[in-house]
């Protein structure tokens, strides 16, 4: 946490971390950031085997809250709200970092190798879980509140092997616009941030990862990788009110990958 600035941005603040799996997830990284800046924190895991990375993370930022919650399992997200509810009796943000599809999905042709069941599954865990989270925090932000989700830009271009998830990450976008409209009047802001890659759990599962991460290091007009803090530092503008006026938005945080319509000549020389 000692790397993150620190500061008092969040203070008095209380929100929920969804997609810490360990120290690498994009959703840690984010936690410790809105830390530094005085947040409170609750967190949701996986499953029992997940929990034996996360509690001891979540721990050592002291969070007070850490909550089983497997986003497919009304039960589940029935309780961990509930638990939220009862032990805070408010929420401040939400953070929405969670995807999943069968990595089988993730290489080769997407029009010839995407089954019924996978494309379902993926749009429930990766595009769905937002949506039902969003609601379920809402009733909980009678104050206003901000929520933030986790995107890349398969969504709006096409990426070798990313496939399916691409437009799991299309509908994410989709949904983040209609959850900002209707949560707008109520005064809470909706955004997403689409990351350039990072060496994830979740970015080990896409073939051809290594040739995507130096194309995109080479491409971007930063010449670099996307930096994790730099996507924790978009999520705390976005979740504090710094961020005030913004809702409906994608943000960017790739080293400028998305704006490149064509790498100079010399950047793909590794
Ligand atoms: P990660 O593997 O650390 O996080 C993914 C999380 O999703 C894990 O914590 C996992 O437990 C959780 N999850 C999967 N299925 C779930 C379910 N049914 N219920 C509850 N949780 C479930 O990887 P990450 O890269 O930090 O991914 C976080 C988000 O960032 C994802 O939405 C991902 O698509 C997005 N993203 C990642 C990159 C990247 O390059 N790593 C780039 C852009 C966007």
């Amino acid at each position: 946490m000692s790397d993150f600035p620190k500061g008092d941005l969040m203070a008095g603040k209380r929100g929920l971390i969804m997609g810490v799996a360990n120290k690498n997830s994009i959703a840690w990284s984010i936690a410790q950031q809105l830390r530094a800046q005085g947040a409170e924190l609750a967190f949701t895991y996986l499953n029992e085997s997940m929990e034996r990375r996360v509690r001891p993370l979540a721990e050592s930022v002291d969070a007070p809250l850490i909550l089983e919650c497997d986003v497919t399992q009304d039960t589940q997200m029935d309780g961990a709200f509930a638990t939220i509810a009862e032990k805070w009796g408010s929420l401040d943000f939400l953070v929405h970092s969670i995807a999943f599809t069968d990595r089988t999905e993730l290489e080769g042709s997407f029009v010839e190798g995407t089954t019924r069941q996978n494309f379902k599954d993926t749009m429930d865990i990766s595009a769905f879980s937002f949506v039902d989270a969003a609601n379920r925090a809402s009733k909980l932000m009678s104050e206003g509140g901000s929520m933030v989700t986790l995107t890349y830009l398969g969504s709006e271009r096409t990426i070798p092997n990313y496939n399916v998830m691409g437009v799991a990450k299309a509908a994410l976008e989709a949904s983040t616009r209609y959850i900002a409209r209707d949560l707008g009047p109520a005064g809470l802001r909706v955004n997403a941030i689409s990351a350039g890659p990072i060496k994830t759990l979740a970015a080990a599962g896409i073939s051809s990862g290594r040739h995507m991460f130096s194309f995109n290091r080479n491409a971007s007009p930063l010449r670099q990788d996307t930096d994790p803090k730099g996507v924790a530092g978009a999520a705390l503008y976005l979740l504090s009110d710094l961020g005030a006026s913004c809702t409906g938005e994608v943000l960017h945080v790739d080293a400028g990958f998305h704006i490149v319509g064509m790498p100079d000549e010399e950047a793909m020389v590794d």
